[in-house]
């Protein structure tokens, strides 16, 4: 069921929208070879706490981390850990912000020091299919047109489209309705209207979009090692248009 939200409720969503994308800022400032993803949830997780909200991700399912933290292959879920960053890797970061009652969920993939510039292509070409995705979230418009908007340009530059994983519904809950696949077909899915704040976020591969998880039940990576990126904002569905939320 979705959950359509008051302008009271997006006030509301904007305040926790804001504070997860000033987390995400943390962590991207942290991004830098020789530091563990442990480091970098550390910083992430103190700014939260700083801010009085909590980590929506911490204990999420279980989850160890207040980020999800995922290097090269890894496409999402990574567990902050002992591994080091390395110059040339590239660093998503997946984090959200639950305050005064509603959650916010970003996602960002940095770059330590220099990457190979067909990796930076993929970051580019990422960032692009969110924001044609956003583009795509107007009232009227349904859920396929968001995926579609996603798919059709990443695979038109030879990129994989992860379809395992998808957006969501966000609201007082960190996982609402709908779905919001990163594929799908144009005026199909559910209708688009005023009120729904929905995170949209391509998980995108430099080859094959096949993925498996990792013996820790969490990290999903792709099967063929190539790297992948992950960028994620919650936005909300208005009459004058999509709003992203999660702004710092
Ligand atoms: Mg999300």
């Amino acid at each position: 069921m979705v959950v359509l939200k008051t302008a009271r409720e997006l006030d509301k969503l904007r305040d926790a929208g804001r504070l997860s994308a000033m987390a995400l800022q943390v962590g991207g400032e942290a991004v830098k070879p020789g530091v563990t993803t442990a480091e970098i949830d550390s910083k992430i997780h103190k700014f939260i706490l700083s801010q009085g909200a909590k980590p929506s991700f911490l204990g999420y399912g279980g989850f160890p981390g207040s980020a999800c933290i995922s290097v090269n292959d890894e496409v999402i879920h990574g567990i902050p850990g002992s591994r080091v960053i390395q110059e040339g890797d590239i660093v998503s970061i997946d984090v959200g912000a639950y305050y005064n009652g509603y959650h916010g969920d970003n996602a960002f993939t940095f770059t330590a020091g220099a990457v190979a510039p067909e990796v930076q292509r993929l970051l580019d070409a990422t960032r692009e299919s969110l924001r044609r995705g956003i583009a795509a979230a107007i009232p009227g418009n349904r859920v396929g047109d968001i995926g579609w908007a996603v798919q059709s340009y990443v695979e038109s530059l030879g990129y994989g489209v992860v379809k395992e994983y998808v957006g969501h519904g966000v609201g007082a809950n960190l996982h609402e309705d709908p779905e919001v696949p990163n594929y799908g077909r144009p005026g199909h899915g559910v209708r688009l209207v005023p009120g729904m704040v929905i995170a949209i976020e391509p998980m995108i591969t430099m080859g094959s979009p096949a993925v498996r998880v990792l013996d820790n039940d969490w990290t999903v990576v792709t099967r063929d090692h190539s790297p992948a990126a992950h960028f994620e904002n919650t936005i909300a569905i208005t009459e004058n248009g999509p709003v992203i939320l999660t702004q710092a």
